[in-house]
């Protein structure tokens, strides 16, 4: 039996490896896809400290080798259920299951569909979700970014460098995002805000030819030219394998206390998965080291 089993290799996965390792557990780290989760995907990050306008993939990389300096290397496996109520965790794949003394979910989020069916046709076909991966094949061409908050002006912004033109479409009349990267947003001359506005419909036969766009306020709807559509209206988190034993909240993150603990003895929780106010690396890597902490307190009183 392992002493820990972390889900998940994102900032908050990986900071509580380093710290489960520093604090002598046996860990095993698992991830779905590759290691660094969603901050891969940022063109740039700027506000985590010491790390200024460094792309996202570059930072998880150095976290990711940071982790290997204490041994742990994700394991890239499917989990398939949880069995976490019991004193002795277990973890199941489809190759085998893990035992563990505590569990850390640090599963992240994944981007929120707009729901229509055209955005599944089209989905690779104009449609994407992330401007960093999907960009450069719009060189020169017309974007719409759909979204309000740091990613959509984010994204838009790094499309702005690419594109002929972009199109920031928003339900409201004003952004959530920071306001330096609002600044920077309204400051690109080929960037043109369609406030108050809604995607009714991803109109093309094999690939993206223009939004049906609807005015929130007077109903009325017109078509939008682009070539492409960046979808970027949120996250929701990946918690659906552990909701039948893990308290949710009504949004679907895991409610935790300040020691990262869930309602479940021995299971802990950090990163985006979480209810929290802030989620950026810096506050996930906070979590993730708290969780460590916490699951290597729980492991010594408890076994
Ligand atoms: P977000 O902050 O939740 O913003 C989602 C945006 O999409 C909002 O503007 C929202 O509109 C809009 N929206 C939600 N559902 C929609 C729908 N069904 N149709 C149309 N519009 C919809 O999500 P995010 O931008 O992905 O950011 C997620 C978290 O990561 C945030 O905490 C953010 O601060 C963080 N993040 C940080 C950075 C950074 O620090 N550099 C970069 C990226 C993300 P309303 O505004 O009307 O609600």
């Amino acid at each position: 039996m392992l002493d820990l089993v972390i889900i998940g290799s994102g900032p908050a996965g990986m900071a509580a490896g380093i710290y489960a390792r520093r604090g002598g557990l046996d860990t095993m780290l698992i991830e779905k896809v590759s290691p660094g989760g969603q901050a891969v995907y940022a063109h740039s990050i700027e506000n985590y400290p010491g790390s200024y306008q460094v792309p996202g993939y570059e930072l998880m990389f150095s976290f990711a080798n940071h982790l290997e300096k204490f041994g742990l290397v994700p394991e890239v496996l499917e989990i398939t259920g949880t069995e976490l109520s019991g004193r002795v965790k277990s973890v199941h794949t489809a190759k085998e299951t893990i035992e563990a003394k505590a569990v850390v979910i640090a599963s992240g989020a994944s981007p929120r569909r707009l729901g229509m069916p055209s955005e599944g046709k089209l989905t690779g076909r104009g449609v994407s979700y992330c401007a960093s991966c999907d960009g450069n094949f719009f060189k020169g061409k017309v974007a719409a970014v759909v979204g309000g908050g740091d990613a959509a002006a984010e994204d838009a912004l790094y499309l702005a460098k690419i594109c002929s033109k972009v199109y920031v479409v928003h339900r409201r009349d004003s952004l959530r995002a920071q306001d330096i990267v609002q600044k920077r947003l309204f400051a690109m001359p080929n960037v043109e805000m369609v406030w108050d506005s809604v995607v009714e419909d991803i109109l093309g036969a094999d690939k993206v030819e223009s939004l049906l766009i609807k005015d929130v306020n007077g109903g009325t709807v017109r078509k939008l030219a682009t070539d492409s559509v960046f979808v970027a209206i949120g996250q929701v988190p990946n918690t659906g394998l552990f909701a039948k034993e893990v308290a949710l909240a009504d949004t679907g993150h895991i409610i935790v206390d300040r020691e990262m603990r869930t309602n479940v003895p021995g299971v802990f929780a950090a990163g985006d998965v979480t209810v929290k106010p802030l989620r950026q690396v810096v506050t996930a890597v906070s979590d993730g080291a708290v969780a460590s902490y916490s699951a290597i307190k729980y492991i010594s009183t408890e076994f």
